[in-house]
């Protein structure tokens, strides 16, 4: 029993103007951010799953669209971050 993940969770699409429920059989994806070495900025994708959705700092998203939305973002506040530094 310890070990069943209940299923009833709810899950937000984190795109820009999205915010759509998750439901059961929705195909979703899981998008986050990690700094590697030399503080290089990463961003990760890769297809739902219940264990990565969970932690902390992971982007559930809807769709494709919204992960390109994302990653939009992403490229943009590294770009912008990398002026602030010249
Ligand atoms: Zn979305």
């Amino acid at each position: 029993m310890a070990s069943s993940i209940a299923s009833d969770k709810f899950y937000r699409c984190a795109g820009p103007n999205c915010g759509v429920l998750k439901r059961e059989n929705d195909r979703w994806w899981l998008m986050w951010t990690s700094f590697a070495n030399q503080n290089i900025p990463f961003l990760y994708l890769c297809p739902w799953d219940e264990k990565i959705a969970e932690e902390e700092g992971s982007l559930h998203v809807c769709g494709e669209l919204c992960a390109q939305k994302l990653q939009s973002q992403f490229m943009g506040n590294v770009r912008q971050n990398q002026l602030k530094r010249l």
